[in-house]
Formats: structure tokens, sequence, C-alpha cells
């Protein structure tokens, strides 16, 4: 069974809908459940397509074409199949402007952001892998001197040398398991380098956002990538995701996502012996220093803690600043967002962001808002509305009425002082448009405060000393430091969290490493 033939023209927002299939073998096919759950579009809160329930039937068909297709995507050569890569990243970039309209449609976020970061990056990352297997060809090889066990007929040691090679090679059939923030950005993140190194895959994408994958299946068959090299089944965590995770012929998993689901997968994982890239969930602090250059600060971090919703997992949530500039601080980052953070209809271009990715997901970040109101924090929803003119009203969560598009889940950028390191909202990821501002005196009391959670992703140091910045940097337990600057991406360094925030490192080389076996060959 195929489904019918998906217009990539473009659509018009909020009214058109995709009919989503599994996608196996290079053929679309209804799950075997024959069930579907409504998909709804956050901004209007209107349902916009059915996503297939699968089960571990469907991810075993999955597999099964993933294993089928392996010996021939392994055995082309690395020209071969970063031709086949260039050429999806090519159609990508042709179906962009579309692409964003239905990642915007699905997800919440605005249409600026879908193009240029989302989709555009989704291309980055697939032509990325396949210039970097392109530009890596060798592997290290050394020659060694070494006395063999028997000596001469002299009674001398003889000495020879070894030749010492490495063979690398991919390992199989991976599961790629991603979440909602960044849709297509993210997953494309693990398969473009999944498949350079001549892996096969089965995904699962977040099920709360499953359009943008559906349409890269149509850019996967376009591209002439052979049958079976990319699966996608679409279906809920709890049955395909941890279908895959457990498949026994699957040894690989890379899963970003949440850190309580990172713990089940590891868990499901562990006594299999597979192994696991897990990337999770963060609370990441920005510490702002009394040298701070706040003209370029203050914008910086009020992009850094509310872009895409505040949903990305490397959003800074928790920001500390020096007593001694904080009420100025305070003052000008609220008035700062009051005037520039427009929050609305997403694919207005006026709009900084736009809706919350769920229903659940929305009345979770009200809940943690009124916790803290209940513990006596000062919470501030950052809303002037002679600015944005469009809200109708701002609930006492934090909610906001947007006209025209009543039903939406949207959100006020909210900031919370008079708030303890140990309250709720400074210890756990919220993963929305709320920040926590508390004050520092001593440089070692900032990195204290800094790693006084149970994550380690990224940070932000800002300070004009570039000694302090290096000692700061140096000393704050996160994966990622930018100091000055937020966001800023090379994707040859290594990325990933330490402590709860994830196991194993992507990025350049890394995700090679991961995706590959290494074997030494030793020629005595
Ligand atoms: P989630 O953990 O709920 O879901 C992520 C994916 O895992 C989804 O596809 C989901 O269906 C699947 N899943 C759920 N239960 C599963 C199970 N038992 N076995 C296998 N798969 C299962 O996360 P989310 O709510 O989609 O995403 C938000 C989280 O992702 C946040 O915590 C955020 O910080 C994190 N995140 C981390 C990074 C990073 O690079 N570290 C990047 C983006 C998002």
């Amino acid at each position: 069974a195929s489904p019918a033939d998906i217009s990539l023209k473009l659509p018009l927002p909020y009214t058109d809908s995709i009919e989503i299939r599994n996608f196996i073998g290079g053929k679309w096919y209804a799950p075997s459940s024959n069930s579907y759950f409504d998909n709804y579009s956050p901004s209007t809160g209107k349902v916009i397509s059915q996503i297939p329930d699968s089960n571990a039937a469907d991810v075993d068909l999955a597999v099964q074409a993933a294993t089928d297709a392996f010996p021939r995507w392994s055995a082309l050569s690395t020209q071969q199949r970063a031709a086949h890569i260039h050429k999806l990243a090519d159609l990508i970039e042709e179906n962009l402007e579309t692409m964003a309209q239905f990642e915007t449609m699905d997800q919440g976020k605005t249409l600026t952001m879908s193009r240029n970061v989302d989709i555009a990056r989704t291309a980055t990352n697939f032509r990325y892998y396949a210039n970097y297997v392109l530009g890596n060809p060798t592997e290290p090889s050394s020659v060694s001197t070494y006395i063999k066990p028997f000596n001469s007929a002299e009674g001398l040691p003889i000495s020879a040398q070894a030749l010492s090679y490495t063979n690398r090679s991919p390992v199989g059939v991976a599961g790629l398991i991603s979440p909602w923030n960044l849709p297509l950005y993210l997953l494309s993140w693990k398969i473009a380098p999944c498949i350079a190194a001549g892996n096969t895959c089965v995904c699962k994408p977040s099920e709360f956002t499953s359009i943008t994958a559906m349409m890269l299946t149509r850019l996967v068959k376009q591209a002439g990538i052979p049958d079976g090299v990319i699966n996608i089944v679409f279906g809920l965590g709890s049955s395909v995701g941890n279908s895959l995770v457990t498949h026994p012929k699957v040894p690989l998993i890379s899963f970003t996502g949440g850190t309580i689901t990172g713990k089940k997968i590891a868990a499901a994982a562990a006594p299999m012996f597979k192994h696991i890239s897990l990337e999770l969930g963060g609370k990441n602090p920005a510490l702002i220093f009394d040298d701070a250059n706040l003209d370029e600060c203050i914008p910086t971090t009020v992009r850094g803690s509310f872009q895409n919703q505040g949903e990305i997992c490397l959003c800074s949530s928790r920001i500390y600043v020096q007593r001694s500039i904080y009420d100025e601080f305070v003052a000008r980052f609220k008035d700062y967002i009051r005037n520039n953070v427009i929050v609305g209809d997403p694919t207005d271009q006026n709009s900084f962001y736009g809706a919350l990715v769920s229903k659940p997901h929305f009345e979770k970040v009200q809940s943690v808002v009124q916790k803290a109101q209940s513990e006596g924090a000062h919470v501030e929803f950052c809303v002037d509305l002679s600015v944005s003119t469009h809200i109708k009203s701002i609930g006492k969560n934090g909610s906001l009425q947007v006209s025209g598009l009543e039903d939406g889940y949207f959100m006020a950028p909210t900031v919370i002082t008079d708030v303890d390191q140990s309250s709720t909202v400074v210890q756990e990821e919220i993963f929305g448009p709320v920040v926590v501002i508390l004050p520092f005196d001593t440089e070692q009391e900032a990195i204290h405060l800094a790693n006084d959670v149970v994550y380690g992703l990224a940070a932000t140091v800002w300070s004009l000393d570039q000694a302090k910045l290096r000692r700061v940097s140096s000393q704050i337990v996160a994966g990622t430091v930018w100091c000055n600057c937020w966001m800023v991406r090379n994707l040859d360094m290594p990325f990933g969290g330490f402590k709860a925030s994830g196991v194993g490192t992507e990025g350049g080389g890394y995700s090679i490493d991961f995706f590959t076996k290494k074997q030494t060959v030793c020629l005595g």
C-alpha cells in the first residue's frame, strides 16, 4: 500500500494536511495496527494529520529492510554514497520553502526559524557528512619494530617489522530516535553521519512532529538512495521507540530527547551491549560578570533564552548576574523583551517566537510557573500590550490569547526572580520561554551555582576579561561553553552533554566514530 501522492507544492499553512505512512524498504505502508492518532497544529490547536500508531511488527519489517540493504550500501564507494547524499541535500534545498511551511505548521516555531535554521541546516547536515567522508578517506597506520619470540641459528634475537593498520567499517543497522524541538534538523544530524559511514537505519521521529520526516521520505526516493537504506517508522516512543531500542538486530542506538527517556533507553540497551549515544536535557546557565558588555549581552541572552519558544536544549534558562549590576540587568533584560520579543502567529515575520509544541507541554510549562508563584517567587510575564497589540489577554499562568489564533498554545516570555537555587524552577528543565535570574557575588560562587544542577549540557559566560573567560569556562561542567556569544556552531567540534545531559559525543569525526567499528590489523 502506498499513500496518495503528496504534493510538494507550496501549501496553505493551517489548512493543508499531509498523509503520513511508514517508509520501509522504499515503499509506504499503513501501520500493521491500521490505527492512527491525531496530530495538532500548535498555533491553531486543530488536527492537521493522522500519525500511524505503529508497533513492534512495523519495526521488525523496517529492521529487516535495513538489514537487507546493508550489504549493498556498505559496499558502495565513499564517493558513490556521498553523491547520493549530496543529491538529497540538493532536493531539500529545492523544497526548502515547502518543508519550512510544514515544519512551522507542525511544530509551532516561526517560519523564519524553520527556513533559516531547521530546513537550511538539514541540507547542511547532509552536505557536511558527505564532504566529511570524502575528505577523510584514510586511517592511521604505523610501522613498529618487534623481537620475534625465537632466536636465529646463531642464538641472536631476531628483529622484525610489523605493519599495523586500521580497518574502519560500518556497523550495520542503526536506530535513530529524535525529539520534537528541531524535528528534521536533529533527525538529519543522525541520518547523515550514519549513512555516510555506510550504515543503514530505522528512524523514529517524535510523534508530535512527523510531517517533515514524511516529506523527507519522498526526497529520499527521488534522490535515488537505494531502498531500505533509510526507513522511517512513525508512532509512539513506548511502542515504536522501545521496539527499536530492544531489537536484537539493531546494534547502535542514537537518541536525542529527554533525560528520563534516556535513562530508560540506557537500561534497555545495556544488557544487549548496544552502542548508545544519548543527547539529553539541559538547564543551561548564563554567567554575567560586572565587566560584561551589556549592550551585546542583553540582546544575545534574550535570544538565547527565548528563541524557538525556549524549546532548544541549548537555551539559557538560569541567568546568574554579578550583584553590582543585578538590578540594572534585570530591568534592562525585561525591557528588552517587552519591546522585542513579539509572540504570535509563527508565519508572521514580526513574530520572534510562536506556539509551544503541544497542549500537554503548554500545560506543563504553565504548571511550573504556577508552582513558582505559589512558592513566593516573583513571576513577570514580559508582554507590553501596547507593543504586542495582537495579544488579547494574558492568563494568570502566562498563557496568551492571540487574535485569530485563540486556540493556539502561546506562552508569554516569563522572567522569575526572588527564587532559591534549590527550587524546582531553578533545578529542573522546563523547555519553554521561562528563565530565572539570580545574583552572585564572586567568581567561585558563580561557578558553583552554574554546576549545582544534575545537567551539564551548555553554558554561556559574559565578561571582557579574557583570562577570566578561560578560567571560568574550564571549571564549568558542560559540553559547550560560549563566551560573549551563544549558539555559534562549528560542526567539526565535539558536541555532547556531561552528567545527566548525555553519553557520547556528536559532531565531525566523533559521529563517524560512533557509527563505525575500528579494527586493528597487524601484519607481522
Ligand atoms: P522525549 O524523551 O519525550 O522523546 C524523544 C523521542 O524519544 C521521541 O521520538 C519519543 O517518541 C521517543 N521515546 C519516548 N519514550 C521512548 C522509549 N521508552 N524508548 C524509545 N524511544 C522513546 O523528548 P522530547 O519531549 O521529544 O524532547 C525534549 C527533550 O529533548 C528535552 O529534554 C531536550 O532538552 C532534549 N533535547 C536534547 C538535545 C541535545 O542535543 N542534548 C537536543 C534537543 C532536545
